[in-house]
């Protein structure tokens, strides 16, 4: 079967862990802030918080941002459940934008007509969550401009993105948001096994992210209420949690970091192949603007005939090909639906689940495999 995406770990990045193993720090030594760096340098962020997943980076995120009890956060549906989970934790609830078919994206026209409605009946959002759908960056500067009125703060998920640009920056600048977040997942753009980062240009919002992921601790008596008693002291200033990244993984990460440009430039490169070859088959490719370079964590093609969804998804593992479904919609997850999450007001994000495929993408991926996906795509659709 070929897998719908696949990790690439080259020699270096093996001989950096083994490194990392016999050296004297397995936690929170060198490794850590030396990958945190790396990241601030390489998207222009200001500070850079490694965690032990991105899951974990979204809901440290949301408490630096006080989402609490009775708060709401908005997010779109067509996500890792991830992405709604966070605000859940927080004691919040959440809401669904519905997203653009062209983009997968949230859509701009549904969030600005979703704010009237909301300021109207007072349940604007305290935070919202866009995602940057297979890599490519949501229209920040479109969403920052409408939530900038209500004084809504902006996480971007950008699991996806790491190494896309929008607007000439880094994902991950935090150009039009608060805090922005990457995963290290094996099966995103550069792994380290587990792993996710969050990264702000807000001072005040950097001391709460590094204390939130390490039990509320500080060191820094800058931070401390009272008088530090000795060289050895420490406080607990509010809840946290430990969801720190190990050496081995930060290890990991920065190694993977030196191919970061690579894999996104072989992904394009193979999604430019899928772009020119399967325009002709009755089907739709997601967008990207050209104010975006895409990571493309995912390339996702839409069915024009839903009918045959299903078929065409079987018949392609059948060939052993390794599609999957990027995503089945948050709210028709049976938790959301015991919450009582309908689909009635996002019918675009219906839609798309209806037609969606995700065809494998990966580095590694062959030009003959490549090949084989087209053409049997091909005779599938005849
Ligand atoms: C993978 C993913 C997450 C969660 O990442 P982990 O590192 O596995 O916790 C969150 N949001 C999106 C959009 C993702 O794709």
């Amino acid at each position: 079967m070929i897998p719908y995406g696949r990790q690439n770990i080259n020699d270096d990045d093996i001989a950096a862990v083994v490194e990392t193993l016999k050296s004297n720090y397995l936690t929170q030594g060198p490794k850590v802030p030396a990958f945190e760096q790396a990241l601030c340098h390489y998207t222009n962020a200001n500070y850079a918080f490694a965690t032990n997943s991105a899951t974990s980076a979204l809901h440290i995120a949301c408490m630096a941002l006080g989402v609490s009890d009775g708060d709401i956060v908005w997010t779109s549906p067509i996500s890792f459940v991830a992405s709604a989970n966070c605000a859940l934790y927080c004691g919040a609830s959440i809401d669904f934008i519905d997203i653009d078919l062209n983009t997968g994206n949230i859509s701009i026209e549904h969030l600005a007509e979703m704010l009237i409605l909301a300021e109207q009946n007072n349940t604007l959002p305290k935070v919202i969550i866009p995602v940057h759908l297979a890599g490519q960056s949501c229209d920040m500067k479109a969403i920052a401009q409408l939530c900038e009125p209500y004084n809504i703060h902006i996480i971007e998920d950008a699991s996806h993105a790491i190494g896309g640009e929008y607007n000439g920056n880094k994902i991950g600048a935090c150009q039009y948001s608060d805090i922005s977040i990457f995963s290290f997942h094996p099966v995103k753009i550069i792994t380290s096994a587990e792993g996710g980062m969050a990264l702000t240009n807000n001072t005040c919002l950097a001391e709460k992210l590094d204390r939130l992921r390490s039990h509320g601790i500080t060191r820094d008596i800058n931070q401390m209420k009272g008088l530090t008693d000795g060289p050895w002291y420490y406080q607990q200033v509010e809840l946290g949690y430990n969801y720190r990244m190990t050496e081995l993984q930060a290890a990991l990460g920065l190694s993977q970091l030196k191919n970061l440009d690579n894999f996104v430039a072989l992904r394009n490169e193979k999604a430019a192949v899928y772009l020119e070859k399967l325009k002709k088959l009755p089907l739709n490719m997601l967008e990207v603007s050209n104010n975006s370079l895409c990571a493309y964590h995912l390339f996702i093609i839409q069915l024009q005939d839903t009918q045959k969804h299903k078929k065409v998804f079987e018949a392609l593992r059948k060939s052993g090909i390794g599609v999957n479904l990027h995503y089945i919609p948050i709210p028709s997850q049976p938790y959301y639906q015991s919450l009582g999450y309908t689909f009635s007001e996002i019918p675009m994000a219906e839609k798309y689940y209806q037609g969606a495929i995700s065809l494998p993408l990966f580095p590694d991926l062959t030009v003959d495999e490549q090949k084989y996906i087209i053409e049997t795509l091909g005779t599938i659709l005849k």
